[in-house]
C-alpha cells in the first residue's frame, strides 16, 4: 500500500473505532402503534395504527433517493408490539442520528385540527434541542403548504404533569422522545421489570427524536389522510425537512452507461456515453471506466485510428521508441504520421506510453482536422485564460483553434491546464465536443 492510502485506511479505521459508525446520516423511522395496538381511530373507520405504517414507508421510499441509512422500528406484521422503551433502544442500537415516530392525532371529545410536533426538552443534549426545533418548524412548514393549520413545536419535559406515571417517569408514547437521549436509565424500571438496567441504556450520545402528529384522523383534517396519494404527501413533508434541516445529498444515480464508476451528474456522463456507444473510447472491462485515469498518447492515436475505421497503412515506425510490430498502437501510430496528424518530440522519439497532455490532445486533433479537410483558423483571446503563459509557444495556432471551436474548454476559474494530463474523462469530453462540434 502507498504512504498516502494507510493514512486515509488507518483514519477510516479510526473513524469506525471511535464513533461506531462510518460516515452517513441514519434515520429511524417509527410507525406509531402496531400489532394488537390500534391508536386511534380515523373518520371512515381507518386503524391510526395502519396510516402510521403507510406514512412510515412512505416517508422510508422518499429518503431512499437520498444518502441516508433507514431503518423501521416495525413493518406492522412483527414488531407491533413493540414497547415505546424497545422502540429507543432499536434507535440507539441503530447508532441513529434521528428518530422519527409517525403519528396521527385525535381528541376524545370535540374537534381539532393542525399539525404539531414534539422535540425533546433536555437540556443535555442542546445541539440537538436546537436542529429539532428547527426540524420541527420544518415540518410544519411544508405541512402548512398542504393546508394543515400549524399548531407548533413542543417540547416535553420529565416534570411535565400529564400522562406520567406515578414515580413521574413517561408514561404514554411521548416516552420516545426521552427514552432515545442518554441518561433515561431510570425510565426502564417503569416500563419493564425493576431492576439491571443494559450497559445499552447509557451508551452513546442518545438520539434526537421527534413525534410528528401529522393532523387530525377527524373532522375538517380527515381529507388529508383518506387517499394514498394524501398520505404519500405527509410522508413527502416529512422527507423534505430531514433532507433539509439535516442537509442529506441525492444518491449518485448511476448513469446510461455499462459502467459503475459514471454516475448521471457527473460533468463527463454525456461524453461517455457518446464515446462508449460510437466505440471510440471503450472501458477497461464491462463494467468499470476509470474516468480519473490518465490516457497515453499511443492509447489516444489508437482512438483517432479507429475514428477513422482503423485503415492500415504500409510501411514501417519512424520513430526509435515505436518499432515493436506487435503493439496495439503500432499500425495507427505509423497512419497518424504517415497523415501529418503526429510529429513525434524534438528528440525523435514518439513516447506512446507517456500521458497525453491537454495540449498535446488539441494538438492532435486540430491536425487530425487538417488531415479531415475540416480546419478552419479561429480566433479566441487566450489571454481570458489565467494561466495562458503555459500554452507551448508552438501550440497557439492549435489551441486558438480549439477554444475557438469549442472543443477545448477552461474550467470555471477560468484555468486552461494545457500542461496537465488529459484523463480518460478530459478525452471523452474532448472527442464528445469534436463529433458534435467540428466534425
Ligand atoms: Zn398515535
Amino acid at each position: 500500500m502507498k504512504k498516502k492510502y494507510i493514512i486515509s485506511f488507518l483514519f477510516v479505521l479510526a473513524m469506525i473505532l471511535f464513533s461506531g459508525k462510518v460516515f452517513g446520516f441514519t434515520v429511524v423511522i417509527d410507525p406509531g402503534h402496531g400489532g394488537g395496538e390500534s391508536g386511534a381511530i380515523a373518520q371512515g373507520g381507518e386503524l391510526e395504527k395502519d396510516l402510521n405504517l403507510k406514512i412510515a414507508r412512505y416517508l422510508r421510499d422518499y429518503l431512499s433517493d437520498y444518502d441516508v441509512t433507514v431503518y423501521m422500528t416495525h413493518n406492522g406484521f412483527s414488531g407491533g408490539e413493540l414497547e415505546i422503551f424497545d422502540r429507543a433502544i432499536f434507535a440507539r442500537e441503530k447508532n441513529a442520528d434521528l428518530v422519527l415516530s409517525i403519528h396521527l392525532n385525535s381528541t376524545e371529545t370535540g374537534t381539532a385540527n393542525g399539525a404539531e410536533v414534539w422535540v425533546t426538552a433536555n437540556t443535555s443534549l442542546d445541539k440537538y434541542n436546537k436542529n429539532m426545533t428547527a426540524f420541527g418548524n420544518k415540518v410544519l412548514g411544508n405541512l402548512g403548504s398542504l393546508g394543515i393549520a400549524n399548531r407548533g413545536v413542543k417540547t416535553r419535559l420529565r416534570s411535565d404533569s400529564t400522562d406520567v406515571y406515578s414515580d413521574g417517569t413517561r408514561a404514554d408514547y411521548y416516552g420516545i422522545i426521552c427514552y432515545s437521549m442518554r441518561g433515561c436509565k431510570i425510565d426502564y424500571g417503569v416500563i419493564s421489570p425493576a431492576g439491571a438496567v443494559p450497559a445499552k441504556v447509557e451508551a452513546g450520545e442518545g438520539v434526537p427524536a421527534a413525534i410528528i402528529e401529522h393532523c387530525f384522523l377527524k373532522g375538517t383534517d380527515y381529507k388529508f389522510i383518506d387517499s394514498d396519494a394524501d398520505l404519500k404527501k405527509l410522508a413527502e413533508a416529512d422527507g423534505k425537512a430531514v433532507v433539509d434541516q439535516f442537509g442529506l445529498k441525492k444518491k449518485k444515480q448511476k448513469g446510461n452507461t455499462p459502467f459503475n464508476d459514471i454516475y448521471l451528474d457527473d460533468w463527463y456522463h454525456d461524453a461517455v456515453k457518446y464515446t462508449y456507444e460510437h466505440n471510440l473510447i471503450k472501458g477497461y472491462n464491462q463494467t468499470t471506466f476509470a474516468p480519473e485515469d490518465n490516457l497515453t498518447r499511443g492509447m489516444l492515436v489508437t482512438i483517432l485510428h479507429r475514428m477513422e475505421g482503423e485503415p492500415y497503412v504500409p510501411g514501417v515506425s519512424k520513430f526509435p521508441d515505436v518499432q515493436d510490430t506487435e503493439e496495439y498502437y503500432y499500425v495507427a501510430v505509423k497512419w497518424a504520421t504517415q497523415n501529418g496528424i503526429i510529429h513525434g518530440y524534438n528528440n525523435g522519439n514518439f513516447g506512446p506510453e507517456d500521458p497525453i497532455t491537454r495540449e498535446q490532445l488539441a494538438v492532435m486533433l486540430a491536425h487530425y482536422t487538417q488531415y479531415k479537410g475540416k480546419y478552419e483558423k479561429q480566433t479566441a483571446n487566450l489571454n481570458s485564460f489565467k494561466d495562458a503563459n503555459k500554452i507551448s509557444s508552438n501550440a497557439i495556432e492549435q489551441i486558438t483553434w480549439a477554444v475557438g471551436v469549442r472543443v477545448l474548454e477552461g474550467n470555471s476559474s477560468k484555468y486552461l491546464n494545457p500542461q496537465g494530463n488529459a484523463t480518460r474523462a478530459d478525452v471523452a469530453a474532448m472527442l464528445y465536443k469534436y463529433c458534435t462540434r467540428v466534425k
